[in-house]
């Protein structure tokens, strides 16, 4: 393929991408980001766990395969293998579990229902906490964010990849319903292929083109608690299913979210009133070992949800030579590796190529009957 990719966007949609298409093409690829720094936005802000388990097979399924890579990265990816501390998702009945344990069967991934009592020897803050059924995925654990971002960017770097930073895409040129070309602040630039990775601006870059996709962002919060907590390091991550809040240890105290989402437009979200009393409500009721007044340092960031809560990545059905990479929803991390993975094969696979769980091309066919609401992960 002697074709130009222009890569928008270098978050963990973008970077994977580019990262595996530069493992099959040795020129060709641009990444244009407008912010100076790459991560600015929802990959250098979010939880950084690689949870597995979603409620949905085909997201479990490329998060599942990530897992594997990101235990033990391949020698072109010289990042730091992920911390396997495990997972405790704990939920009410094991009705909220019996799904996901079908998933994990069907998918490979090893999981184990602990009692209340084992819950409580792992994570002794959860005494008092309101959960019947714990399930435990020994192979889940964090990621260093940044690390991983930058190692997809600098590996891609290194096989002539060019990544230009503070570099917006503006505009996109279509003739006789193809693409041509991309418009900078700095001029323009020709390209075959336009793969769509902007996370919370994807429906706005594929209106540029003059395609539409339901790609909606969405606002959640993240706390930090370090003041009068006794943590243990090597804690893994808990997530109440059905309460809705997760915890995990990060700077010697935790980091927390009460799962809230709201529609939010594209940008840098402000921190709602009432984010802090909603997580303090959660705390108060669920876990009582943790003082509410310890809930400190916070910040929002978005996640992109497609209707039915799945990725979408393809080929767009309208306009030639633009590729989506986008609705990663709150998997990016968790499922980096297989998106970029995928993106990259479909690409060089040419247009007729396409994967029936993620393909753009779904909401033309959808009417409103096949849509899951869109709750999505971390
Ligand atoms: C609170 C929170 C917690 C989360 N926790 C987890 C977790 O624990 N595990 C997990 O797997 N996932 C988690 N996620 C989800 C994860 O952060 C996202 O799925 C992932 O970061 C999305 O990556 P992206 O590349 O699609 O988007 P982004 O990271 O937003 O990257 C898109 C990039 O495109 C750039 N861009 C946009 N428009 C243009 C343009 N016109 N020209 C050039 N560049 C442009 C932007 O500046 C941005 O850098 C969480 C999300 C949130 C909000």
């Amino acid at each position: 393929m002697s074709s130009k990719v222009v890569i928008v966007g270098a978050g963990f949609a973008g970077a994977s991408t580019a990262f595996h298409l530069s493992r099959e093409i040795s020129e060709g690829i641009v990444v244009l980001e407008k912010e100076a720094v790459p991560g600015r936005h929802a990959s250098g802000r979010n939880a950084g766990m690689m949870r597995q388990l979603a409620e949905d097979e085909a997201i479990t399924r490329s998060t599942a395969s990530s897992a594997r890579v990101m235990h033990e990265p391949p020698s072109d990816l010289p990042c730091r293998p992920m911390d396997s501390r495990g997972s405790l998702l704990l939920a009410s009945s094991s009705s909220s579990t019996s799904a996901l344990v079908e998933i994990a069967a069907q998918e490979g991934v090893s999981t184990e229902r602990l009692t209340a009592q084992e819950a409580l020897e792992r994570v002794p803050l959860l005494e008092g906490s309101p959960f019947q059924e714990a399930l435990w995925t020994q192979t889940d654990g964090v990621i260093d964010i940044h690390d991983l971002l930058l190692s997809y960017l600098r590996a891609a770097r290194e096989r002539s990849v060019q990544v230009a930073t503070a570099r917006g895409v503006m505009g996109v040129e279509v003739r006789a319903g193809r693409v041509r070309a991309v418009r900078t602040p700095e001029g323009r630039l020709e390209c075959d292929v336009l793969v769509n990775a902007a996370g919370a601006w994807a429906a706005e870059v594929g209106r540029l083109a003059g395609s539409e996709a339901p790609l909606v962002p969405h606002r959640r919060h993240l706390f930090l608690a370090t003041r009068t907590l006794t943590v243990d390091p090597a804690w893994p991550f808990v997530w109440h299913l059905d309460r809705g809040w997760y915890f995990r240890p990060e700077s010697g105290g935790l980091l927390l979210s009460a799962c809230d989402q709201e529609p939010y437009p594209p940008g840098e979200p402000e921190v709602a009133p009432g984010a802090h009393e909603l997580l303090a409500e959660k705390v108060e009721q669920d876990l009582p070992g943790l003082d509410e007044a310890s809930l400190q340092k916070s910040w929002a960031c978005l996640r992109t949800l497609s209707p039915d809560g799945r990725f979408v990545i393809g080929w767009d059905e309208k306009v030639e030579g633009l590729f989506w990479v986008a609705g990663l929803g709150g998997h990016g991390v968790s499922a980096s590796w297989a998106v970029g993975q995928l993106a990259s094969r479909l690409i060089l696979e040419g247009p007729r190529a396409s994967e029936s769980a993620f393909d753009p091309a779904r909401f033309s066919r959808a009417f409103c009957g096949d849509h899951r609401p869109a709750e999505g992960a971390p």
